[in-house]
């Protein structure tokens, strides 16, 4: 039987955008062609720098948006066969910023049995002790019940965030940012969280993050985004050990900003971040690919299998030729 969680096949997702004052809409391909298998158990890392396209694909991932073609499954299941509580129990996100995603006039306890109400959990009785359990799993301290999200610290509301996540019990998390908002020595603390409760709970991670270091630490896959694209898989060890794609070189080397929304600094990428509704033809990483060669801004790279992923790269081309001679 199949391991696979989730899974995108092909997955696009494309947006018409205002191109400026008279000239109309132009398309956006903002996921573009895009497949990733989510194995039980996996922590898979997506990174790239902001408007690659990470948020748009976990939206798809939980549902919340149609792909413009291709398919989102869940066990196998085409996602568009199941209903939107079917999918709720199976996948849940955490948001980056828990100042926004908590409603400020609800008490953190209507917040965590709110799922619950839902799903039309027949018990009502039994609310208030399932939402006392999770809240010891997150670390949250029972008397905190009746309070409102601006009686808390960043952590603790994020902590409310994790528990209104986990309290029907999903098999996946889909975490975006899920420490950037909250103070440097609050991060590592929902680290360590998430990962005791992915022991506790036999649960399985999507992570988006632009920082390598959340990445290194807590993911066992990584997927680089480019563009709309996936440009490289590879489990974390080889990924951060020996990447192969230029463009994973270029962001393991970058120095890490705190804000996600700064992106990755461009010193060591040449150009600036391409307008998404005017992508270079080719390789869409080639004006600012330190590595650039004649076809790459002819002809698009395809995906080459790689030991523990793959790699779209002109580059390994000829490792592609030889495999499939060899085979
Ligand atoms: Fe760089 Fe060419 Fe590889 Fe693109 S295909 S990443 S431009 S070497």
């Amino acid at each position: 039987m199949s391991n696979v969680v989730l899974e995108a096949r092909d997955v696009t997702r494309t947006f018409m955008i205002s191109a400026g004052f008279m000239r109309g809409k132009r398309p956006l391909h903002a996921v573009n062609g895009v497949s990733l298998q989510v194995e039980k158990g996996e922590i898979v890392a997506l990174v790239g720098e902001s408007g690659c396209g990470k948020t748009t694909l976990a939206k798809m991932l939980l549902g919340l948006l149609p792909p413009t073609s291709g398919s989102i499954h869940i066990d196998g299941k085409p996602i568009g066969s199941l209903g939107r509580l079917d999918i709720a129990n199976v996948v849940q996100p955490i948001f980056q910023d828990p100042y926004s995603s908590l409603n400020p006039r609800k008490s953190v306890g209507s917040i965590i049995t709110l799922p619950l109400k839902v799903q039309g959990d027949a018990n009502p009785d039994t609310w208030r002790a399932r939402a006392e359990e999770m809240m010891e799993l997150v670390g949250l301290p029972r008397r905190v019940f009746n309070n409102y999200p601006n009686q808390l610290s960043g952590g603790q509301r994020q902590r409310v965030a994790i528990a209104r996540a986990l309290i029907n019990r999903p098999r996946v998390v889909i975490c975006d940012e899920p420490t950037s908002a909250l103070d440097v020595s609050v991060q590592s603390q929902i680290l360590n969280l998430l990962q005791d409760l992915r022991s506790e709970l036999g649960l399985t991670y999507m992570v988006i993050s632009h920082n390598l270091a959340v990445v290194e630490h807590l993911a066992t896959r990584v997927a680089v985004m480019y563009l709309g694209r996936l440009v490289e898989q590879a489990d974390t060890e080889t990924l951060f050990s020996a990447p192969k794609h230029p463009y994973t070189e270029a962001l393991l080397d970058s120095v890490l900003t705190p804000d996600p929304r700064l992106g990755v600094p461009d010193t060591h990428l040449g150009a600036a971040y391409p307008n998404p509704l005017d992508m270079p033809s080719g390789c869409t990483f080639h004006p600012r690919c330190a590595k650039v060669m004649g076809q790459c801004s002819k002809i698009a790279p395809r995906p080459i299998a790689t030991d523990s992923g793959h790699v779209e790269c002109h580059l390994y081309d000829e490792q592609e030729e030889t495999g499939r001679l060899a085979s």
